[in-house]
């Protein structure tokens, strides 16, 4: 009876994950295809994600590739799920101001649009015509919004962004775990576990000059001052605001919590949130231009 019981939970099982297997279709990845298989897809597409990342520091126990693997393996879901294929441009971003910690590469604002603005050009040329920039690197903002602002007023193409920090993707949750805090270690838990080095997660010593302490404060009961000292934070040493990483934390976190307190759920929580609105958007789009 025993053994009975077994084979039909063998049964099920199997069943299972052969119908998990059907639907779940693998992205599609420009560097991974053939000419001829971007060809293919051109006949009947013309949409094109671009995930826009950073190499930088992430606290002693994320890789410096944080931001770039949630970039790309967020924008390989959503081609999972929807088609569209999936163009990495590149690994680095604007990161100048963590350069205060071994590892991080930065690029100018001004030649990291022209790279990508010199991409899109390229894949225009081949008839791809929808942009959907999928940011996960505050500091990029600038720079996609200008690359999304020349390729929708200097070509025939359109361009929206679909990223962290997008209308698409506001979630309007202002609480201070901005960086290597407990939302990104979840969510690279839940992406890239193996590169997690949880033993090393600390919460970090955070030192607001006395004037960012004074706003934030203030913005408590005003709130109009928010962005005010927000925009004190995340620029370079050299402008003496102290909003550098190496000024701000001890150890590069930007959280007011615990990173130890990050779990693979939450990460899987905040991933599908952000994929199943890109799918709602790109299946509204394809609906609405067919
Ligand atoms: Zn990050």
């Amino acid at each position: 009876m025993k053994t009975k019981f077994f084979s039909w939970i063998l049964v099920i099982c199997i069943s299972l994950s052969s119908s998990i297997a059907q639907t779940e279709n693998t992205a599609l990845v420009l560097q991974e295809m053939t000419w001829v298989d971007v060809e293919d897809y051109l006949e009947n597409n013309d949409m094109v994600i671009i995930p826009l990342g950073s190499t930088e520091q992430h606290g002693p126990h994320l890789p410096l590739g944080t931001d770039y693997y949630e970039a790309f393996e967020i924008s390989k879901a959503i081609s999972q799920q929807t088609g569209i294929l999936v163009a990495p441009a590149l690994f680095v971003g604007y990161s100048i101001y963590h350069s205060g910690f071994p590892g991080t590469l930065s690029l100018k604002p001004e030649t990291m649009e022209q790279v990508l603005f010199e991409t899109a050009e390229a894949l225009i040329k081949y008839g791809f015509s929808k942009f959907l920039f999928f940011n996960y690197h505050g500091g990029n903002n600038i720079v996609q919004d200008r690359v999304i602002h020349r390729i929708n007023h200097t070509t025939e193409a359109v361009a929206i962004a679909i990223g962290v920090g997008s209308e698409l993707q506001s979630s309007g949750n202002g609480e201070f775990d901005w960086h290597a805090g407990i939302k990104e270690t979840s969510i690279m838990l839940y992406l890239k576990p193996d590169l997690v080095k949880m033993e090393r997660a600390q919460k970090p010593v955070i030192s607001f000059t006395p004037r960012v302490e004074e706003l934030k404060s203030l913005s408590e009961k005003y709130a109009e001052l928010d962005p005010v000292w927000k925009s004190l934070l995340g620029v370079p040493s050299e402008t003496k605001k102290g909003g550098a990483s190496h000024e701000l934390s001890s150890n590069g976190i930007w959280s007011a919590y615990d990173p130890k307190s990050a779990t693979k759920e939450i990460g899987q929580k905040n991933v599908n949130q952000m994929v199943e609105r890109a799918v709602k958007l790109i299946k509204a789009w394809k609906l609405a231009e067919n």
